[in-house]
């Protein structure tokens, strides 16, 4: 008999405000299904701006006391959490699994990920630095200091349920910021397990508040209530847009995550094999539904069909079920939108010319899952050349230059991953620079750590998680001119 998750107290069905456990306003919920069997699994409130308020207050008002709490003493709590987190890997990765789909295997590996987030920002808790700066009057002197900004909201997408919250409490934790957090609809419970963790970690009341419901209705009072100082969001490019334009209003900070496009590019002189492995893990990781998953596959001529063989050989040979089921290394896709999403990419692009080399249609265990798909001969007039696929569909291209490799990559108004792979130290350099991306995988498809700045440039977002650089977007600098200080004047 498998194990229940729900049974776990990790598993909340309330919202957490100002340390306590409540149900929406209203008393209205909204269900929350499996998405490998359409069952559903429990239900959560549905809130809206109300809650929200309320939320913002509780964070408001223990921001006066937790923004002086020392650097050891916050550091000291976050380790505390990172403790947690490791103690309930099992239960965590058991409801993240539940609620999307993703193998098991996959679900320890971000909880994991979520803990090493926690590690790193306890660590750098304490090297909140700042600078004395020579002063340009005798009797003057000058400070630079960095403080929490404030009350952050944060709006976290389905994708990664709890590691996309972890990169966002744990930098706002370390610097001493309080926060609201508002997960994804479709995962809300590893998001509400936060706030039991952080309870258990003894962060006071206020200091972490998860609300779920209404995404318009939270999104909208977490931009323009005046106490929030920090808006930090992973999502959609288009959503990203909104929310930026509604934070506009009263000129709040802004981290933005958003969606990618990345181009994969093989070259000739390539570890065909190599490639091959980082195709699978950088395209079909998660069931191709992460913002650095590989868009479009680019492949010099010369090794063009040996890698597109190969690569579908390596997709056949996935295990597709349920993430609860042993061996299994792709899970269902979110819902039926998503899969209807990449039938019609896939649709057009046949259309169009594209020859399926594997895969190429819904999978005979029927709900939300799709056939793992290889589509070779994929060009330019293909949608899924500018749309993010965000699905097991690997499109694959023929290019012959590197100038060409590096003009197709960059034909795109996103910028967030991109990976390549050659043998040639030459042009490891030249391309890497002339990529217009905020994370390159050279020779690799997986990158993601949190000791490395995870961000990217032109209409994949602003701003970075992770490394020694994440906590800077939750902390304001403070200039102090010190003068009447006795010394004389000239
Ligand atoms: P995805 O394509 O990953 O679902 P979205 O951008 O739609 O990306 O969703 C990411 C997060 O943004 C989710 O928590 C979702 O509920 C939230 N969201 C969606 N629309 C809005 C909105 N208008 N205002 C605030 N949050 C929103």
């Amino acid at each position: 008999m498998q194990q229940d998750f729900r049974d776990s107290p990790l598993f909340r069905q309330q919202l957490y405000i100002a340390g306590s456990w409540v149900d929406a306003q209203s008393g209205k919920t909204l269900e929350v299904e499996d998405p490998a069997t359409g069952k559903v699994i429990g239900t959560i409130p549905n809130a809206g701006a109300a809650e929200t308020r309320q939320a913002i207050e509780a964070a408001h008002e223990a921001f006066k006391s937790f923004s002086r709490t020392t650097a050891g003493e916050r550091a000291e709590m976050l380790r505390r959490l990172h403790q947690l987190i490791l103690d309930n890997r099992d239960e965590l990765a058991g409801i993240l699994t539940l609620e999307q789909g993703k193998p098991l295997a996959e679900a320890k590996s971000e909880i994991s990920m979520s803990a090493a987030y926690v590690l790193w920002f306890a660590e750098e808790a304490r090297r909140v630095y700042g600078e004395i700066i020579p002063s340009p009057w005798r009797e003057r002197r000058l400070l630079a200091t960095r403080q929490p900004i404030g009350v952050v909201g944060a709006i976290t997408p389905w994708n990664f349920p709890s590691s996309m919250l972890a990169r966002k409490i744990a930098p706002a934790l370390a610097a001493g910021c309080t926060i609201v957090c508002k997960p994804a609809t479709q995962t809300p419970y590893s998001g509400l397990a936060w706030g039991e963790l952080c309870a258990r970690a003894g962060f006071p009341p206020g200091v972490v508040n998860v609300i779920t419901g209404s995404a318009r209705e939270i999104g909208g009072e977490l931009t323009s209530n005046p106490l929030v100082r920090k808006i930090t969001f992973t999502g959609s490019t288009e959503v990203g847009k909104v929310l930026l334009g509604q934070a506009a209003e009263t000129v709040k900070k802004v981290s933005m995550e958003l969606g990618g496009n990345a181009p994969f590019i093989v070259f000739d002189d390539a570890d065909i094999d190599r490639a091959v492995q980082g195709g699978i893990d950088a395209k079909f990781r998660n069931t191709g539904q992460t913002c650095v998953c590989a868009n479009r596959f680019y492949v010099q001529a010369g090794v063009y069909d040996t890698f597109v063989t190969r690569l579908s050989a390596a997709v056949e040979r996935l295990r597709i079920g349920a993430g609860v089921e042993d061996g299994v290394e792709l899970g269902p896709l979110i819902d039926a939108d998503s899969v209807d999403k990449v039938e019609e990419l896939l649709t057009d692009a046949v259309a169009k010319g594209g020859r399926v080399m594997t895969g190429g249609q819904r999978h005979p265990l029927g709900g939300n899952f799709f056939e793992p798909t290889v589509v070779a001969d994929a060009t330019s007039s293909m949608r899924f050349s500018r749309e993010e696929i965000f699905g097991p569909l690997a499109p694959v291209f023929r290019f012959e230059t590197e100038e060409e490799a590096i003009q197709l990559a960059n034909d795109t108004e996103y910028g967030l991953a991109c990976y390549f792979y050659t043998r040639d130290l030459g042009r490891a350099f030249r391309v890497s620079e002339a990529l217009d991306y905020g994370i390159v995988g050279v020779n690799e498809g997986l990158v993601t750590t949190e000791v490395a700045p995870f961000g990217g440039v032109k209409e994949s977002g602003m701003g970075r998680e992770g490394s020694r650089h994440g906590i800077e977007d939750y902390l304001e600098m403070k200039y102090v001119c010190m003068g009447g200080l006795g010394f004389p004047v000239a």
